[in-house]
């Protein structure tokens, strides 16, 4: 039985049978690189969808890109012309935030498990630290001591809430990430009695959903709890950062996002909060929205062989590259990425297949019993919805194969 298939996405053009890249064929893309397998990053399609969230999302609202869905310097860097701040989790992604000239009050590190060093760096560069637990406030405060200077500090809550339907959820119930709500009062007055500039409060739940309505419901829920804890904050808040979570199809079946609801419900509250905490500027971070569909990867065909009956494509990259599109990054069920042949998206004749990359592992799956165009050696194997969670999220040293290139055109 065939399993279903994706149609293309057509966010990338097609001409002559070939995928377009910035306009460039994807064939001649390949030669500009210089080899293969290297993922590709459309800087026309990341600044589409930026002026889309726009013009849909409230005016007041501001727009933050966290680092950690694709770190790569020079899209941090075209990312940073087109955000209003940068979220990090790390002191390598605060140093490629830095890079970006991104004022730093727009900066803000998040993260459990914060180094004294990297307390250190953020508080020396004044960026805004959000606390995860109480021991990190007291060592942060000792840093802050000897360094003699005022770090500028958000309290991250563990809400006793979820966001239902996500890929991922990072809230409700025993979490590491963030302060319990229930014991965020009595940090706030800590905080109120040491020598630092208390910003706000960060409430992020969770990660890839598409559905609209269990975002609105965790976004109301996040602006009472808000409110409610502004009331024990040291000094009226100014920023309130309500995670993000928003997510893109990959698979079968999941449809976009619908943004005007969440938009419409954002508009209420934000005007409530005008009222209630007038000083507060609301944040939405987003990593996976913003980029995740601007890139794809791209594989060559190295051999093409039958094993009782079925069709292997082998490939020169594969999960060590893209451990989500393998299925080894978080799915319960292993489901295909969108595929195509890039260099044949208007081949009528195709046949059923498994792409499989070049390491010694039966988990090294990038498409499993999908109809192709038909493909041989030499032919290219695109995955689309690449642009998020790609190469930094991949075990590229394992089997000691050569890095993946990365480009943005
Ligand atoms: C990872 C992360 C994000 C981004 O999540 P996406 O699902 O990629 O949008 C935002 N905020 C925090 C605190 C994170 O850890």
């Amino acid at each position: 039985m065939n399993k279903p298939q994706h149609a293309p996405l057509t966010q990338f053009a097609v001409q002559d049978g070939c995928l377009q890249v910035a306009g460039i064929p994807l064939t001649r893309l390949a030669l500009r690189v210089g080899s293969t397998p290297f993922y590709a990053f459309d800087r026309a399609l990341l600044d589409a969808r930026i002026v889309q969230l726009r013009q849909i999302l409230p005016g007041g609202l501001q727009l933050h890109y966290s680092i950690k869905a694709n770190p790569m310097s020079a899209l941090v860097q075209h990312m940073a012309g087109l955000v209003d701040g940068l979220d990090v989790a790390s002191g390598g992604e605060l140093k490629c935030a830095l890079d970006t000239g991104m004022p730093t009050e727009h900066i803000s590190f998040a993260g459990p498990g914060k180094t004294d060093a990297e307390l250190s760096q953020a508080v020396a560069a004044q960026v805004l630290i959000h606390l995860e637990s109480s021991s990190e406030l007291e060592r942060l405060n000792h840093i802050a001591i000897a360094l003699g200077m005022r770090p500028k500090v958000v309290l991250r809550i563990n809400p006793d809430f979820e966001l239902k339907s996500s890929g991922m959820k990072m809230s409700g119930g025993s979490k590491p990430f963030g302060v319990d709500a229930e014991q965020a009062p009595q940090l706030l007055q800590r905080i109120g009695t040491l020598n630092m500039d208390f910003y706000g409060l960060q409430i992020f739940c969770g990660s890839q959903n598409l559905k609209a309505q269990a975002i609105i419901e965790a976004h109301a829920n996040t602006f009472q709890l808000a409110l409610k804890l502004a009331e024990y904050a040291p000094r009226p808040l100014r920023l309130l950062n309500i995670g993000g979570g928003f997510g893109i199809p990959y698979f079968p079946g999941e449809t976009a996002l619908e943004l005007h609801s969440i938009a419409d419900h954002l508009q209420l509250w934000m005007q409530r909060l005008a009222n209630e905490l007038p000083a507060a500027a609301v944040v939405l971070e987003l990593g996976r929205y913003l980029v995740g569909e601007a890139g794809i990867y791209v594989a060559k065909v190295i051999d093409k062989k039958v094993s009782r009956g079925q069709i292997f494509l082998v490939t020169d990259g594969g999960m060590h590259h893209h451990l989500a599109a393998s299925g080894n990054l978080g799915q319960v069920i292993r489901k295909n990425y969108p595929v195509a042949i890039g260099n044949k998206m208007a081949a009528e004749n195709k046949e059923l297949v498994n792409v499989v990359g070049p390491l010694c592992t039966p988990l090294d799956i990038l498409a499993d019993q999908m109809l192709l165009p038909v493909a041989e050696v030499g032919d290219l194997l695109v995955v689309f919805q690449s642009g998020a969670y790609g190469l930094s999220a991949s075990p590229s040293q394992f089997l000691s194969h050569r890095a993946a290139l990365e480009v943005l055109v």
